[in-house]
């Protein structure tokens, strides 16, 4: 048995079994990096020791549960191989965000999403790539050089979470938490073959997710199929007195709605999701996946979003106010890179100009004007109308339909070194990824089919805290599917 290759539920029916062991599991995992990690470059920091002895905590937890006979009421992620994104903090394990301002970054506490992940016994194998502080769609920012992507090393992962959606598809961990500000979990996702679920605002703690923009950010998982997608979302969902903006509400069983029922469930297809600058194999790729939801029961009907043409400007404006004002904490001072200087000033300048990159850069000068007195009423203040604008059109639309399906990114994964010589045309493949995140929707990405021999995403986006019926979709259309069991060939 190939154990790296095992999905999580797979994984932990086999552990309650006493089939294998997390130990077992783990080291196969190790194994896989080993063979791989030199072409794929998935992750910053390897922690071997920390997973063997989070392996052994595990085997003894399930040892004794089979000997009381209780392992069917063990956690459901006991044992299983975890990546976590390098933007969501660890204790004592090295946090980078990719970038050289935090490189010796040990943070002293866990993120709420990481500490619930431990307590349920997952394994903790190491840091995954990003683009730094999480800016960007192809972990080509990040200061430690870019991730590949598996079904073909030339190109890029996706990102920002390419190292985890790199490693997913190389097999080189079993589940993964990255973060989406605008995108970064589903993008990489459907770049990669793989699941990930963008939670409603709100329902994820971002304690300890290292601050990008603070209204957008969500952690979310990222995973080998539906399944084990619904299982790490109940694991971190749920209310955290840690973020103030994390909402108290109960969490709905989502595992119940892993059934392939989907009759009568309204999909909405918005034109402009298929309109200019999709790529077309990439719009038929993910018709015929409508057209077969419509086979499976579903009811589809063509909706019209015209305000997605204006997410990019918004999400541009508000997210890059919101990174100036986040990033303004790394002086040099308190962690991370400090620079040598003589004077105060010139070390603050010294520090943020060698400790970060040219896109961090741009972002904090873009957010910076567009605060700044004289241009907030003009910028910032008329992109947060605009957001309203968009909230009130996906509630229309979520008054005649329960899902809204469409491609997740116009393009395929694209050659490295294309966004960093186009930057403009990089920000313009966001287009599918940011109204959602702008309106605070729960959104999916699954895999849907393959163009030029590369993976392509199905997107679909949901109501607020109805995360449930994604995942009834998402699961129906899988099992019917199941184009998310295809591998690359490494
Ligand atoms: N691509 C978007 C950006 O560059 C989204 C990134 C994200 O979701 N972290 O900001």
């Amino acid at each position: 048995m190939t154990l790296h290759r095992l999905t999580a539920h797979e994984a932990r029916d086999l552990l309650r079994k006493g089939e294998i062991t997390s130990t077992e599991l783990t080291e196969a995992v190790l194994r896989r990096i080993e063979e791989v990690e030199d072409k794929v470059k998935a992750f910053l920091t390897l922690t071997p020791e920390v997973a063997l002895t989070h392996a052994a905590e595990a085997d003894r937890r399930l040892e004794e549960a089979r000997k009381s006979g209780t392992q069917d009421t063990l956690p459901d992620l006991l044992g299983i191989p975890l990546a976590v994104k390098d933007v969501i903090s660890t204790a004592g394990i090295r946090t980078t965000c990719a970038s050289r301002i935090l490189h010796n970054y040990i943070p002293p506490y866990d993120a709420t999403a990481v500490a619930r992940l431990r307590a349920q016994g997952a394994v903790i194998i190491g840091k995954t790539n990003t683009d730094e502080f999480a800016m960007g769609w192809s972990t080509e920012n990040s200061a430690f050089g870019p991730s590949h992507n598996p079904w073909d090393l030339s190109r890029v992962p996706g990102g920002s979470s390419g190292g985890n959606a790199a490693a997913l598809a190389a097999d080189e961990t079993i589940i993964a938490i990255g973060s989406d500000t605008g995108g970064s979990v589903r993008q990489p996702a459907s770049f990669c073959n793989h699941v990930a679920l963008r939670p409603t605002y709100g329902r994820v703690s971002r304690y300890g997710l290292v601050a990008f923009a603070s209204s957008l950010d969500q952690i979310g998982p990222m995973t080998k199929d539906v399944t084990d997608c619904a299982l790490v979302y109940m694991a971190i969902a749920g209310h955290d007195p840690n973020d103030s903006t994390s909402v108290n509400r109960p969490v709905e069983d989502v595992t119940h709605h892993l059934v392939p029922e989907i009759k009568g469930i309204r999909v909405g297809v918005p034109q402009e999701y298929f309109g200019e600058g999709i790529e077309p194999d990439v719009a038929d790729v993910v018709l015929k996946a409508v057209r077969q939801l419509e086979e499976m029961g579903a009811i589809v009907e063509e909706i019209s979003l015209p305000l997605t043409r204006h997410s990019i400007p918004v999400y541009y404006l508000i997210a890059t106010a919101e990174a100036s004002a986040n990033l303004a904490r790394y002086d040099g001072i308190r962690y991370g890179y400090s620079a040598e200087a003589e004077t105060l000033w010139e070390y603050f300048m010294r520090t943020r100009g060698e400790g970060f990159g040219p896109e961090v850069k741009r972002r904090i000068i873009l957010g910076t004007y567009a605060l700044s007195a004289g241009y907030y009423d003009a910028y910032y203040l008329r992109a947060q109308k605009v957001r309203t604008l968009i909230r009130r059109e996906f509630d229309q639309a979520f008054e005649k339909v329960d899902v809204i399906a469409g491609p997740v990114t116009p393009v395929v994964a694209w050659p490295i070194g294309w966004a960093m010589e186009n930057p403009v045309q990089a920000y313009l493949t966001d287009l599918l990824t940011l109204s959602q995140a702008i309106a605070g929707l729960p959104a999916m990405s699954v895999p849907a089919g393959f163009t030029q021999g590369l993976p392509v995403g199905l997107q679909l986006v949901g109501r607020a805290f109805d995360e449930a019926t994604l995942f009834r979709v998402a699961y129906a259309y899988e099992q019917t599917t199941r184009w998310g069991e295809q591998r690359p060939a490494l």
